[in-house]
């Protein structure tokens, strides 16, 4: 969907998430959403989200579910109240890992 900033998976990526699996990945996206977006007030909101060091932040930011005020400007999810079950689950299955999956894809036939 959101093709927002030139941001793609970098190798090591990928060979984190062949050695770990999709599944895994899914957990830990959980994880950080429900760590570092969910709750009303994040902590860090605008900084909770680095630009490397694993596939889902890179995911983040490609899809502007970085932080609260990229969630409110491009998924319209308001500020300043704690997510839902269903708005976690929709950033994490159809925002997220749709794009980690199409980035896989598209990057597996091109010998990187
Ligand atoms: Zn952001």
């Amino acid at each position: 969907m959101l093709k927002l900033f030139c941001i793609f998976l970098k190798a090591n990526d990928r060979a984190y998430m062949r050695e770990k699996g999709l599944d895994t990945i899914r957990s830990h996206a959980c994880d950080f959403i429900r760590k570092r977006l969910a709750p009303a007030e994040p902590a860090n909101d605008g900084k909770q989200t680095p630009m490397r060091g694993h596939p889902v932040f890179a995911a983040q930011h490609a899809t502007a579910t970085c932080c609260r005020s990229c969630l409110e400007k491009w998924h319209r999810i308001p500020k300043g109240r704690e997510l839902t079950e269903a708005e976690q689950a929709y950033l994490v299955d159809e925002v997220i890992m749709k794009w980690i999956k199409r980035e896989m894809e598209q990057k597996e036939g091109s010998g990187q």
